[in-house]
C-alpha cells in the first residue's frame, strides 16, 4: 500500500529525523571514546544522562532560532510547546546524572565552596542551577508575576551561562572526552550553538534594521481593536499565506529584543502592504495602537502554518473564535474573497457582548459576498437578541455544524479555555484530530 503523506508532513518528519539524530551523537561519542578505566555501570549511565541532556537542550537553541523552513511545518506554538517539553526533559536527564553521582559517587562531586572546589565541578553546578531557573521562571512566569520583557532578557541571559558552564563543565570534566577528536567535536558544537545565538541576536536583527517598514494608517475598529496598516521601506514579505504572522518591533530597534508577534489581518492579495489588527491587553498593546502613522517599524516574518492553503482540497472551513482570535480568520476569510474562492466557510465567534465583536460590520458585508455564514454567541447579549448566547458549547457546536463539515479543516483561536473546549467537543462530534488546527496567542 502506497501511503501519500503531503509534503508538509514529510518536512515534519524529516526535522523530527533530525533532531533525533543530534540526541544521538552525544551518546555514539559517549560510546566511542575512551572510557576511564574501572568505571562501573551507574557511573557511565549518569554520564549519558548528562550527555543527553546537554544534547536535548542544545536543540532549544535551534527551535528558537525561528528558522522558518522549521517552524513552517507545525507553525510556531508547537515548535514553542517542543521546546519547553524538551527543557523540562533536559533539566530532568541533568538532575538524574547529578542525582546518581551524588548516590553513589559523593566524593566525586568533591568540595561544595566554589573557592577551594575544582572549577570544571564548580561549573556542572552552576549549569544545573542555571537550567533549573529557566524551567522554574518560564513554567510559572505568570505566577511569579515576572513581566514578560523582564523573564526574556533574564531567560536569554540564563541560557548562555548555563550553555557556557555546561560545555566548560564537559571539557573540564574530561571523561569520554579525553581524546583530542572528542574535544573538538565538542567545541565544534559549542561554536554552533554560539553561530545560532549570533544568528538570533545579531544578524537577523541586523537584517531587519536594514528593512524597515513605516505605518501608513491606524483605523480603530470595533471593540477597542485598531488595525495599523504597515508599508515596506525595503523589502516586502517573502511567499506569505492568508492567517500567518510577523514579530512587531515599534518604538525600538530590532536589537532591543522587544517584538511582539501579531497575525497578519489581511491577505497576501492585499500585499505588500500588511496590516495588523492589534487589541490594547498591556504595556506594548495598548501603546501601539497609539501609534501615528509615519512611525517606523520592523516585522520580522512569516511565521505560523495557521492558513486555508494547507489544504487545498478541503470541501470548505469552520473557523471557532473568541474575542481577538478573530484576526487570523479575518485574514484567511478575506484571501477566499480575493480568489473568488466559493467554498463554504462556517465562523463561529464568541464575545463577552455584541460592542466588543470586531469585525462585525465587515463581518456582515463579506457574508452578503461570500458562502460565509457567522454565527455569533454572546456572553451578555444586548435586549432583544435572537442570536447564541452564553459559550462556544458543544450545542451551539452541534447546531451550526452539520454532519458533512467533520471532516472539512477546523480552525481553532481565542482564550484557552474556549480554544480547549471547543476541540474536546469536536473531537466527541467526530472530528477527526487531525482537522483541528489551533493557534495559541499566549506563548507563555
Ligand atoms: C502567533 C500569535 C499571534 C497573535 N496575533 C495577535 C493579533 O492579531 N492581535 C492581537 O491583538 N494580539 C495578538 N497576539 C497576542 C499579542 O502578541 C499579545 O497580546 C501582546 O504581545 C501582549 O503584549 P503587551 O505588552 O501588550 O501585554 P503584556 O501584558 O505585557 O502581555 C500579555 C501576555 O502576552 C504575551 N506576550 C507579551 N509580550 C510578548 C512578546 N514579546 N512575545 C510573545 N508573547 C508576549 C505574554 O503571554 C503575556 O503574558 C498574538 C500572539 C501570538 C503568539
Amino acid at each position: 500500500m502506497t501511503v501519500n503523506l503531503p509534503r508538509s508532513s514529510l518536512r515534519a518528519i524529516a526535522w523530527i529525523a533530525l533532531a533525533a539524530l543530534a540526541l544521538a551523537l552525544p551518546f555514539i561519542v559517549l560510546l566511542t571514546g575512551q572510557r576511564a578505566s574501572g568505571t562501573s555501570f551507574m557511573w557511565d549511565f549518569s554520564m549519558g544522562l548528562g550527555f543527553g541532556a546537554l544534547a536535548a537542550a542544545g536543540l532549544q537553541f535551534v527551535l528558537t532560532a525561528r528558522f522558518q523552513p522549521i517552524t513552517r511545518p507545525y507553525g510556531i506554538d508547537i515548535v514553542y510547546l517542543f521546546h519547553r517539553y524538551f527543557a523540562i526533559g533536559a533539566v530532568a536527564l541533568m538532575l538524574g546524572h547529578f542525582a546518581i553521582l551524588y548516590i553513589w559517587f559523593e566524593d566525586a562531586l568533591g568540595d561544595l565552596n566554589p573557592l577551594t572546589a575544582e572549577w570544571e565541578l564548580t561549573m556542572g553546578r552552576i549549569a544545573l542551577g542555571a537550567f533549573v531557573l529557566l524551567v522554574i521562571t518560564s513554567e510559572f512566569r505568570k505566577t511569579l508575576r515576572i513581566p514578560y520583557e523582564l523573564w526574556r532578557y533574564g531567560h536569554i541571559a540564563l541560557a548562555i551561562i548555563a550553555f557556557g558552564a555546561a560545555v566548560a563543565h564537559i571539557i573540564g570534566v574530561g571523561h569520554f572526552t579525553a581524546e583530542a577528536d572528542k574535544r573538538i567535536l565538542w567545541l565544534g558544537v559549542a561554536v554552533s550553538w554560539i553561530g545560532l545565538m549570533v544568528w538570533t541576536r545579531a544578524i537577523r536583527p541586523f537584517r531587519l534594521w536594514h528593512n524597515p517598514w513605516r505605518i501608513v494608517e491606524n483605523i480603530p475598529r470595533e471593540g477597542g481593536v485598531h488595525s495599523l496598516v504597515l508599508e515596506p521601506l525595503g523589502r516586502g514579505l517573502k511567499n506569505w499565506k492568508p492567517g500567518q504572522f510577523v514579530w512587531l518591533t515599534l518604538g525600538a530597534s530590532p536589537f532591543a529584543l522587544k517584538e511582539h508577534p501579531f497575525t497578519i489581518s489581511t491577505p497576501p492579495e492585499h500585499g505588500p502592504k500588511v496590516t495588523l489588527s492589534i487589541k490594547p491587553l498591556g504595556d506594548f498593546s495598548e501603546w501601539a495602537v497609539h501609534t501615528s502613522p509615519g512611525a517606523k517599524a520592523y516585522l520580522d516574518g512569516p511565521y505560523g502554518a495557521f492558513s486555508i492553503d494547507n489544504d487545498p482540497e478541503a470541501k470548505g472551513f469552520v473557523m471557532i473564535a473568541g474575542g481577538v482570535g478573530i484576526t487570523p480568520m479575518m485574514s484567511n476569510i478575506h484571501a477566499l474573497q480575493e480568489r473568488n474562492d466559493p467554498r463554504p466557510v462556517i465562523l463561529i465567534y464568541g464575545n463577552k457582548d455584541w460592542e466588543s465583536a470586531h469585525f462585525r460590520h465587515e463581518l456582515a458585508k463579506l457574508e452578503e459576498t461570500l458562502n460565509l455564514k457567522v454565527v455569533h454567541v454572546l456572553e451578555n447579549p444586548p435586549d432583544g437578541w435572537e442570536g447564541e448566547t452564553g459559550f462556544i458549547d458543544r450545542k451551539v457546536l452541534a447546531d451550526h455544524l452539520p454532519e458533512e463539515t467533520r471532516h472539512w479543516p477546523h480552525f481553532l483561536c481565542g482564550p484557552g479555555p474556549l480554544t480547549d473546549a471547543a476541540k474536546s467537543n469536536l473531537l466527541a462530534m467526530g472530528v477527526p484530530l487531525t482537522a483541528i488546527d489551533s493557534e495559541i496567542f499566549d506563548l507563555v
